[in-house]
């Protein structure tokens, strides 16, 4: 067990996390919202330090990262537990449950991921994901940092549900985001994920405006979020805030978890891409084919620069200054 970072000792051994919104106030022998950090006689500790739940090398495209690397691999590592608790989660076999009933943990250390990473083909660093990154906030940020020192990349895919302090310590290590952003009311973040939607919009504006790369998913689900009006709200919102190069991954919704409503209709994704594309140079669909819609074109001349089909991708009329071939216009892309 390894001691947790952001908390404060109040009385009688009772201490107060301060990772994440939920500010959880625990008394000796309670864990936490997030099931992986409990009160061990007076002080915070987490469950999920040197060990990992899940791994893989996936695809840069499968985190969804479509700027950042395209083609490339990257070692994916997640752990149990989630600070939020979404009605139709993907991964609810491990992100629902309390660390200290998991059976599934490798016991395994940052250096021998970091290892592990620089020993895998066409990979270019490490991917902290599966399950929400940031309650497993002191084993990521060690191996981050490792990472780092060894010219490895670092991409988080969060909900962003963290506070502003450990975000901006973390930031200097990390090299990309994928943010989910599950909706644009906070009614539907109170009754779909128990969490509230103004603390991941604080998130979002302050990776924006440091020196990550940023890329945001929304889940398309029908009658919870696809009120045309309240996306295209959103989507002005992160026009506005976080800027128009910022790509967006609207994704198609299939039953999962509690959530028993019938898959999102592809018009519905349709209808909300054009939406969004009124406001946005760069949007993607996901979980359906369309190839169309999956590549990524010239925000000023329209000329296609990167062809997707699934996982499969083919560079096209780039030039080696990243610049557009056809018309020349600098390509937000990081290829290097
Ligand atoms: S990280 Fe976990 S313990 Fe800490 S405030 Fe959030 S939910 Fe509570």
């Amino acid at each position: 067990m390894h001691e947790a970072l952001f908390y404060t000792k109040l009385e009688n051994q009772t201490v107060r996390c301060e990772l994440c919104p939920w500010y959880c106030i625990l008394k000796p022998g309670q864990t936490g919202n997030c099931k992986v950090r409990s009160n061990e006689n007076g002080k915070l500790i987490t469950h999920v330090f040197n060990r990992v739940a899940a791994f893989g090398v996936d695809p840069i495209e499968k985190k969804p990262l479509y700027h950042f690397y395209p083609g490339k691999s990257i070692l994916s590592v997640g752990e149990v537990g989630c600070n939020l608790h979404c009605s139709f989660c993907q991964n609810h076999h491990i992100s629902q449950c309390f660390a200290t009933e998991f059976s599934g943990f490798h016991e395994i250390s940052s250096k021998e991921i970091v290892d592990k990473a620089l020993k895998t083909p066409q990979n270019i660093g490490i991917a902290y994901t599966y399950n929400e990154p940031f309650i497993f906030y002191e084993f990521m940020f060690e191996t981050a940092q490792q990472a780092r020192e060894k010219g490895l990349k670092n991409v988080v895919v969060s909900n962003g549900y963290i506070n502003p302090e450990p975000l901006k310590h973390l930031i200097p290590f990390i090299d990309a985001f994928n943010i989910d952003l599950k909706a644009f009311t906070n009614d539907f973040y109170l009754k779909q994920t128990k969490g509230k939607l103004a603390p991941v919009l604080e998130t979002l504006k302050i990776i924006a405006k440091s020196e990550a790369h940023l890329e945001i998913t929304n889940l398309i689900i029908p009658g919870l979020n696809d009120i045309e009006s309240e996306f295209e709200n959103m989507v002005q919102w992160i026009a506005e805030e976080l800027g128009k190069d910022v790509p967006l991954h609207i994704s198609r919704y299939f039953p999962k978890y509690k959530l028993e409503i019938p898959a999102t209709p592809t018009e519905t994704m349709l209808s909300l891409y054009e939406t969004a594309k009124k406001h946005l140079h760069h949007v993607y669909v996901g979980n359906m084919s369309d190839t169309k819609r999956s590549s990524t074109f010239c925000k000023h001349c329209g000329e296609i620069l990167i062809r997707r089909n699934a996982y499969e991708i083919q560079i096209q009329n780039i030039r080696e200054n990243g610049n557009c071939a056809d018309c020349g216009t600098p390509v937000k892309i990081i290829f290097y």
